[in-house]
C-alpha cells in the first residue's frame, strides 16, 4: 500500500479547483499521517466518535470533514474542531449542529445531503424538504450554521450513464436553490459529489469537492 503514491495519482486527476477529502474512515492515524506528510490537510470521517479519537493525535491544520450520518447526540464530539459537515439532511440535526455552534462559540459549515441514487436509503432529502427547511422561521434563526452546498452518492453501479444522469441531477438542485435562497452568498458554492468508483463523472459533471477514500488508503474490511 503506497499511500503517497496512490494520492498523488489521484490529484492528477483533479482540476485545480476541485478540492480532495481523502476519506480515512476505519484506518489509523498513522496512515493519515502519511498522507499529511505529503501536503493532504482535508480528511474525512464517518463516525463521530473515531473522528473526535483521531483529531487530538494529529496536526492541529488538518481540515476534518464529517462525510457520514450524524446522529443528534454526537454532534458534541465533533463541534469543536469540525471544519465541514457534508450530510446534514434535516431541520433537527441544522439545530443540534447550531445549539453545539453556540456552546464553542462559531459558526460551523454545513452541506445539504440529497437523496440521489436509485437505491433505497433512509438519508438524504429531495428539493422540496430542503425548501421547506429553507422557508421555516426556525431555521432562520440558526445563525451559528451556514449551509455552503450540497452533497450526494450516486447508485452503486457499473452504468455510467446513470450516475452522470444522478450526478447532473445534484448540480441542478444545487443550482435551484442556489438561485433561490443563496444568490448573494458566495460561501454556497460547494458540490460534493464522488467516490473512488465514480469521481472522473462527478468532476465531468461539476463537482467541487471529491471524497474518496479505498483508492487512497486500500480496501475496508
Ligand atoms: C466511505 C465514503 C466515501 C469514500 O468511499 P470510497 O469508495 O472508499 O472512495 C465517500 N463518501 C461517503 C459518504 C462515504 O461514506
Amino acid at each position: 500500500m503506497d499511500i503517497q503514491a496512490n494520492l498523488k495519482k489521484v490529484l492528477s486527476d483533479l482540476p485545480p479547483h476541485v478540492k480532495l477529502v481523502a476519506v480515512s474512515k476505519t484506518k489509523p492515524v498513522e496512515m493519515i499521517q502519511t498522507a499529511y506528510n505529503v501536503g493532504q490537510r482535508d480528511f474525512g470521517e464517518n463516525k463521530a466518535q473515531d473522528m473526535a479519537a483521531k483529531y487530538p493525535l494529529l496536526p492541529q491544520d488538518i481540515r476534518w470533514h464529517f462525510i457520514g450520518h450524524l446522529q443528534t447526540n454526537k454532534v458534541k464530539y465533533i463541534a469543536p474542531f469540525v471544519s465541514l459537515i457534508h450530510a446534514a439532511d434535516s431541520l433537527k440535526i441544522l439545530k443540534e449542529i447550531n445549539k453545539q455552534a453556540i456552546k464553542n462559540n462559531r459558526v460551523i459549515d454545513c452541506l445539504f445531503e440529497f437523496h440521489i441514487a436509485a437505491e433505497e436509503s433512509k438519508f438524504g432529502l429531495n428539493p422540496e424538504n430542503a425548501e421547506s427547511i429553507l422557508q421555516s422561521e426556525e431555521y432562520k434563526q440558526l445563525k451559528n450554521i451556514r449551509i455552503c452546498g450540497v452533497m450526494g452518492m450516486a447508485t452503486y453501479t457499473d452504468d455510467k450513464e446513470q450516475i452522470h444522469r444522478e450526478f447532473h441531477h445534484l448540480h441542478n438542485i444545487f443550482d435551484m436553490l442556489k438561485g433561490k435562497y443563496f444568490k448573494e452568498a458566495a460561501y454556497f458554492k460547494e458540490i460534493s459529489m464522488g467516490m473512488s468508483g465514480d469521481y472522473p463523472i462527478a468532476i465531468e459533471e461539476g463537482a467541487t469537492m471529491v471524497r474518496v477514500g479505498s483508492k487512497i488508503f486500500g480496501a475496508r474490511y
